[in-house]
């Protein structure tokens, strides 16, 4: 038989897809298990978007559309990046996708040739190496370390760059860390791609997933505009999930290319979840705001219930919902832990290696669950810790 393309040897999948999967066995055993493995809000959309999409299919939107997205829906995008963003943008700038994801790999796909290096954050979502490698580039890590509050090092930086560097990927608030980049590092990241002519792919998923500071978008900087290309969508800010709707802004001469990549793909978004996206925009119900709201409640008392488990340590996350804790002085391996805490305890959580090498002493826990059942994931795992607390360093 004829092997599958080479690609298909470097690209990995995602390690919470996979501990999902075991988490969804053992239920199915009958075991009660806490989910706090996948990246996914305990919200729902508002109900005005619900009906948006009722009467959208009520109204006949249910055919073939702009390959970019209805206009209305990118005139929309616009307006919601100029207040929450104050960025001006064209609506001819957009092109909608179906998720987030999509709109990555689309804009990864319409750049990197083989050979092309592309620097991405290490912890960081697992997309951006693998898709970098299926297209024949060279996925380069800069580190976000702990010693470094998570934060990008601009002088690694500086020191990764080669001729063949094309692509600087940032996210802030960054999955898996949290982390809300510096404006001093974002200057220093932005001077860094003008000088070298790097394209900066910015990937703002989380951006109204903040905790107090200030979200400032890659392409605000000086000669960011034409460089930089925003990833963003409505999975996170509008616990939209499971529709499956995201964007990419990217400056006019690299638009074309991804439409026509839209058009030897998925042709265009279902019309009908499109003009529930421009409801979800509006955000009339403060919904948004209020799911963000609840996140700070649950992370301040998350996060101190888990640096009370021995061994673990967490810094407070700035944005994003996920407690990225270092597990190192419990003195077994995080993959070990995470099989304990599934098979043992019920509660279901990711080795941080599945975020990149940077990870390999970290476990992450989305906090996108209620306090009560945070609190029962905490109890849970306090009664298991028992495991490692004879190899746990003592503080
Ligand atoms: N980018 C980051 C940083 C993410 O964490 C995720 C999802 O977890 C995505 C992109 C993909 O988002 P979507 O669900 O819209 O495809």
């Amino acid at each position: 038989m004829r092997p599958l393309a080479s690609r298909m040897a470097v690209m990995t999948g995602e390690g919470a897809l996979s501990v999902y999967a075991r988490a969804k066995e053992l239920e199915r055993e009958g075991r009660s298990i806490i989910h706090l493995e996948l990246g996914e809000p305990d919200f729902h959309p508002a109900p005005a978007v619900n009906q948006a999409l009722k009467q959208a299919l009520d109204d006949g939107k249910d055919r073939y559309c702009a390959v970019a997205g209805i206009a209305p829906l990118r005139e929309a995008i616009a307006d919601y990046l100029s207040t929450t963003r104050r960025l001006k943008i064209s609506p001819d700038n957009i092109v909608v996708a179906p998720g987030c994801k999509l709109s990555l790999f689309m804009a990864m796909m319409a750049l990197i040739d083989p050979g092309d290096e592309v620097l991405y954050p290490d912890p960081g979502f697992p997309g951006y190496p693998s898709i970098a490698l299926g297209l024949g580039g060279v996925a380069v890590p800069f580190e976000l370390s702990e010693r470094n509050r998570f934060q990008p090092d601009p002088d690694e930086i500086a020191r990764k760059i080669t001729s063949r560097t094309k692509i600087l990927i940032t996210n802030s608030p960054g999955n898996p860390t949290g982390t809300v980049y510096s404006d001093e590092t974002q200057r220093r990241l932005a001077e860094l791609a003008v000088k070298h002519d790097l394209l900066v792919l910015s990937d703002e998923i989380y951006a109204r997933v903040i905790y107090g500071e200030k979200h400032i978008s890659m392409m605000s900087y000086p000669g960011m505009e034409e460089r930089t290309l925003i990833i963003d969508g409505f999975s996170k800010s509008f616990a939209m999930t499971g529709w499956r709707l995201g964007y990419t802004v990217a400056p006019p001469r690299i638009v074309p290319a991804i439409a026509m990549l839209a058009v030897n793909s998925y042709t265009c978004v279902a019309e009908f979840t499109q003009y529930a996206a421009i409801e979800a925009l509006k955000d009339r119900e403060g919904m948004t705001s209020r799911m963000v709201g609840d996140f700070v409640e649950r992370h301040d008392r998350f996060v101190s219930d888990l640096n009370r488990v021995s061994g673990f340590r967490c810094v407070p996350p700035a944005g994003a919902f996920y407690a990225w804790v270092n597990i190192e002085e419990t003195g077994i391996s995080a993959e070990e832990l995470c099989r304990i805490m599934l098979e043992e305890a019920s509660v279901a959580a990711i080795p941080g290696a599945a975020f990149g090498v940077a990870g390999t002493k970290f476990v992450r826990f989305s906090f996108a669950s209620s306090t009560a059942i945070l609190q029962e994931a905490v109890q849970r795992i306090q009664r298991v810790s028992s495991a490692w607390e004879h190899t746990a360093v003592v503080r």
